[in-house]
């Protein structure tokens, strides 16, 4: 930006400047979204690739009504979860064999505990963060159900930092890449380093950072990783999420959820399990085709994507709506709460202030979409896929519209939502 917040007429000048200047506007034409929406919780959810509904279109019509059961072998089905999750490996940094799509991210992380566990036998300690996204602790409370001898520590209860708690006592530890409140990211290449160090697994939770910055696991020599594809990747609702296994380490792991679909030989019906060599011994049940084919619109597009210009952008993004806000707003008693150095955020911008759940509605009602995570946090998430400098600027003026003006006090907004 360069230039101080000087009034919002200047503010909206300078953005569509940013625009006019922008090789990647032509983008949000590959999305269908509503002309009267800025939407900014493509963090949570993203938003639909025009492409995935011709993609679900023939999977409805040509392979499940026509095709019907012999589609498992005619539009190769039953080796989906393998061939996308290659697809998807060339975005986080993985080989070929090493990501495979399925179940859910919350599954998959338990099978990525278990699987930890498995290769360090001798050690009986998960240390994960107080700050993780909920479902990553009650899994990792769930797998302790099973192990007894294991038990969890966490950082922010038991330590107040994640890399002095690491010790020779730890088998695993549960990292979220970028914390899904504050949108801080985590180094992936010390952590994974400095956890190696004293002979601890790492596995990195990537739901907050895939599709959104370059990810490089191998680069970073991690060991296990999950993800989902449902939010910076557009995989749609409940899309499939993946999960990733260095290859080194493959061979040795046990999970514990073993169906027929990770099972060496499946059609052979045997009476006892013997899993899969290969990536797919992680793999339980029958998979979602549907959801896999509108998840393969959005990965044929991330294809052609260059990572790290997608990421320039992105953090153009969130500086200029920081700046803005901070500009703008603070004197309503907002704090950012998203670091500032671009080297320590993924793609959101995280404020907390009162009555956030209330401001954030009355944003919704205004066609700002974002969202609100208790106890007084409003997240937006920025996409540089679909979203223009100008929408930002927009979004930031009627923020500040909203705090100025107390719109938010209307007796409807601070009606709950099961869904925040
Ligand atoms: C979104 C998210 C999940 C979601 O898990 P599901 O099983 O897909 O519901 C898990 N962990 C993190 C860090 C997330 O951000």
């Amino acid at each position: 930006m360069g230039r101080y917040f000087d009034g919002w007429e200047q503010a909206r000048a300078q953005s569509a400047a940013m625009d006019r200047a922008d090789p990647w506007g032509d983008l949000r034409q590959l999305f269908e979204i509503p002309d009267d929406i800025i939407y900014l919780d493509g963090n949570s959810l993203g938003a639909a690739p025009k492409a995935a509904f011709t993609e679900i279109d023939i999977a409805a019509r040509e392979e499940w009504a026509s095709g019907l059961i012999r589609s498992w072998n005619t539009a190769q089905w039953f080796a989906l979860a393998e061939r996308y999750g290659d697809q998807l490996a060339a975005l986080v940094g993985a080989d070929d064999g090493e990501v495979v799509i399925c179940d859910t991210t919350s599954l998959n992380l338990y099978k990525a505990l278990h699987a930890g566990l498995s290769l360090r036998p001798d050690r009986f300690v998960i240390l994960a963060e107080a700050s993780s996204f909920p479902s990553d602790l009650y899994i990792a409370e769930g797998v302790r159900s099973t192990r007894p001898d294991v038990s969890l520590r966490l950082e922010g209860i038991d330590g107040d930092d994640l890399e002095n708690m690491l010790d020779e006592d730890i088998a695993v530890v549960l990292i979220n890449h970028v914390d899904y409140r504050t949108g801080r990211l985590r180094d992936m290449n010390a952590l994974t380093a400095k956890a190696h160090a004293v002979g601890a697994i790492v596995v990195w939770d990537l739901c907050h950072s895939a599709g959104i910055l370059p990810v490089d696991l191998n680069g970073a020599d991690a060991d296990l990783a999950v993800g989902c594809t449902y939010k910076y990747l557009n995989g749609g609702p409940g899309a499939p999420a993946f999960i990733f296994a260095a290859k080194r380490h493959i061979a040795k792991i046990r999970q514990p959820l073993s169906g027929w679909w990770g099972h060496a030989d499946p059609f052979a019906f045997d009476v006892s399990y013997r899993e899969d060599r290969g990536i797919r011994k992680f793999l339980c049940g029958t998979q979602p085709i549907l959801s896999f084919r509108a998840l393969k619109a959005s990965l044929d597009m991330f294809e052609k994507l260059d990572m790290q210009a997608l990421r320039a952008r992105s953090l153009a993004m969130t500086a200029l709506f920081m700046q803005l806000v901070e500009e703008s707003c603070t004197d309503f008693g907002l704090k950012i709460i998203t670091p500032s150095d671009p080297d320590r955020r993924g793609g959101q911008v995280a404020l907390t202030l009162p009555n956030g759940y209330e401001v954030m509605q009355a944003l919704i009602e205004a066609g700002v979409i974002g969202d609100f995570r208790a106890p007084n946090i409003i997240r937006f998430g920025f996409s540089p896929l679909y979203n223009s400098y100008g929408e930002i600027c927009r979004a930031a003026e009627i923020l500040h519209r909203i705090l100025e003006n107390e719109e938010w006090r209307e007796a409807r907004f601070s009606k709950r939502q099961a869904v925040t």
